[in-house]
């Protein structure tokens, strides 16, 4: 994995600037540089899952549809309109659940479900400290959003996206011993932070292009409000939505 290269480069810099350059000057200020570069790296690593750092998460589709993926509900009230919408328009999403949010909405997971739409584990608690957690503690609160999303379904639900996008050293551990995938995305629709209808709806329609996966949130009135005119714009554009989904292709990438 990335990071594990980025530590041996690290020692190797290290190792090497203690041999050549203890006595110069330089050796404070370049393992200092070489310090801050790795810290930076490491950083960025954490924040942003599309970097595929400490983990592969699958971000682009390898066909040219495009895949809307929904995060944090079920909601009692968005999550129904959106399928709505959805239904309308022929599109198949992923819906990133909260297994303590399902357990509370066991009909929106049944309804997610029978319309042909996936769920994916989206952690039980959705702790927004979640990426301070031990390997340990992850595993648990996934053994517990799997259980949960287990009994609601029927199915085991192989596929999971971290709750913020932060991933660590932990979380690719924890993933790996609960044999989890992760799914990550292209586009961020920021619809957590935009406020605007209309420009939320002008950003999704422009930067919108073939292969990506979506991020919304389907507990947000904006979300819901903007869908069905951005579905239709886009298709106007020439975009096509994921009408299927091949859970087998997206775990293997
Ligand atoms: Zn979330």
């Amino acid at each position: 994995m990335k990071h594990r290269i980025n530590i041996l480069i690290y020692a190797l810099l290290i190792t090497l600037t203690c041999v050549l350059l203890l006595d110069s000057i330089y050796f404070l200020p370049v393992l200092i540089f070489i310090t801050l570069t790795f810290l930076v790296t490491l950083t960025l690593g954490v924040l942003f899952l599309k970097m595929n750092y400490f983990l592969p998460s699958l971000i682009r589709l390898k066909n040219k549809e495009v895949l809307l993926t929904f995060d944090d509900g079920p909601d009692p009230v968005n999550t129904p309109k959106i399928l709505d919408i959805l239904r309308e328009e022929n599109a198949k999403s992923i819906f990133f659940v909260i297994g303590q949010k399902a357990e509370k909405h066991p009909e929106i997971i049944a309804r997610i479900l029978s319309e042909g739409h996936l769920i994916g584990d989206h952690t039980y608690t959705h702790n927004n400290m979640m990426a301070l957690f031990s390997t340990a503690k992850l595993i648990e609160e996934l053994t517990k959003s799997q259980a949960t999303l287990t009994k609601l379904t029927g199915r085991r639900i192989p596929i999971f996206r971290a709750p913020i996008g932060y991933t660590n050293p932990n979380f690719a551990r924890a993933l790996k011993e609960m044999n989890l995938h992760s799914i990550g995305w292209s586009l961020r629709s920021y619809d957590t932070i935009n406020k605007d209808v209309n420009k939320l709806r002008k950003r999704l329609i422009s930067k919108t292009k073939a292969s990506d996966i979506v991020l919304l949130h389907d507990n947000l009135d904006i979300s819901t409000t903007v869908l069905k005119d951005y579905i239709q714009e886009s298709k106007a554009n020439g975009i096509l939505f994921a009408s299927s989904i091949d859970i087998k292709k997206l775990q293997n990438g």
